[in-house]
């Protein structure tokens, strides 16, 4: 009896940690930049307050399993297929709820709506918002201006999406241009849900508008993004000074964000190249014996999978010009230094991050020799 007991709460115990140590690492990894937060938000979710599926308080807890610092809840102002069986008169209640709730998990929750008009404008979140109610207005120009009225940072959202857009290929009308030369259109989704707009990335560097993935989750982020299966949901880096609301939305207005979308990253050089860089250290680099081979060990200290092409003047002793860096972990590169070096440079072409469309950002990785 005495050594059953022992072996249920072993099991227990392991299954436990085990379910811990899941957790542990489902929680999304970047590392900070030099002079900013990598801070990880997700701002487009939709719960039972518009036609998503699951109550607020799930949201915050989905963001806390994914290690987010700040989401918005951004609720469709127009379209409420709940409204009969949920009557609700306060469209910030989904934002209130999951304010009160995220306190202990440290996860800012910035009060958001989602402005559902055809197409032009067709869809864009205003985020920063003080009462969503004052956004229920009749004239779609009116209601931008009402979001900025109120300090919101607003972004267009699925430019490409097919029921408002047949071609999905994300273009700017004359309304479009409008809102933007008025301030009052920031930033563009150049990622939503699953799909991935090279049209809206090239309008966003063209623009200067701020680069925008999200999830615009329904259901369950678990089921969407097969996270068992080693997936994660879309989401926005944000450069901040610090861990605030006002940070957060000053790092927005001045364009410092990369998305990251199924293992791809997308921004601008300016914080592309800092992160990747950030990202990747040499742990240790020697030569083999006396020969010019050098072993180089290289740590990746994010979630990402770098996927490096070779444009070094070496080649590689054990593998082509396409390198894989496994997360958070250490990948070995035998380098041929052609002589013994006390250091040497290596540059890549980093294949899974975007600059613009169909281009890749190139890093250099100096390496000392022990
Ligand atoms: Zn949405």
């Amino acid at each position: 009896m005495k050594q059953g007991c022992i072996l249920l709460a072993c099991l227990i115990g392991f299954y436990y940690s085990k379910s811990q140590s899941f957790v542990e690492e489902r929680k999304i990894v970047f590392p900070d930049i030099p002079g900013y937060w990598t801070l990880k938000c997700d701002f487009h979710i939709h719960t039972v307050f518009s036609d998503g599926n699951v109550w607020p308080l799930i949201r915050v807890e989905e963001a806390a399993r994914d290690g987010l610092d700040a989401i918005s809840l951004t609720e469709h102002i127009e379209y409420q297929p709940h409204l009969e069986d949920m009557p609700h008169r306060d469209r910030n209640r989904a934002y209130q709820l999951a304010a009160e709730y995220a306190k202990p998990y440290n996860i800012i929750v910035v009060n958001g709506s989602e402005i559902t008009r055809d197409m032009p404008p067709g869809h864009a979140n205003a985020i920063f918002l003080q009462d969503v109610n004052k956004l229920l207005l009749e004239d779609s120009i009116e209601v931008y201006r009402e979001a900025k009225r109120q300090g919101a940072f607003i972004f267009w959202n699925h430019p490409d999406w097919p029921a408002q857009r047949g071609d999905a290929i994300a273009t700017l009308t004359d309304l479009h241009r409008y809102l933007i030369s008025e301030g009052l259109l920031n930033g563009i989704e150049v990622v939503n849900d699953l799909t991935f707009s090279d049209e809206a990335l090239q309008i966003a560097l063209d623009q200067n508008l701020t680069i925008m993935g999200t999830s615009d989750i329904h259901g369950l982020v678990d089921w969407q993004y097969e996270i068992a299966s080693g997936g994660h949901r879309p989401i926005n880096l944000v450069f901040a000074t610090e861990k605030s609301e006002a940070s957060i939305k000053e790092a927005l207005e001045n364009r410092r964000t990369v998305a990251w979308y199924r293992n791809l990253l997308i921004g601008r050089d300016e914080f592309l190249i800092p992160l990747i860089q950030a990202s990747l250290s040499v742990e240790s680099a020697s030569h083999i014996g006396p020969s010019a081979v050098a072993e180089v060990r290289i740590r990746n200290h994010s979630d990402a999978t770098y996927i490096l092409n070779n444009s070094s003047p070496f080649t590689m002793r054990t593998s082509g010009d396409v390198l894989t860096l496994k997360p958070n972990g250490t990948t070995t590169l035998f380098v041929k230094t052609l002589e013994q070096k006390a250091s040497f440079d290596l540059t890549f072409e980093v294949l899974n991050a975007l600059n613009a469309p169909g281009s890749h950002p190139e890093i250099e990785i100096q390496v000392e020799v022990d």
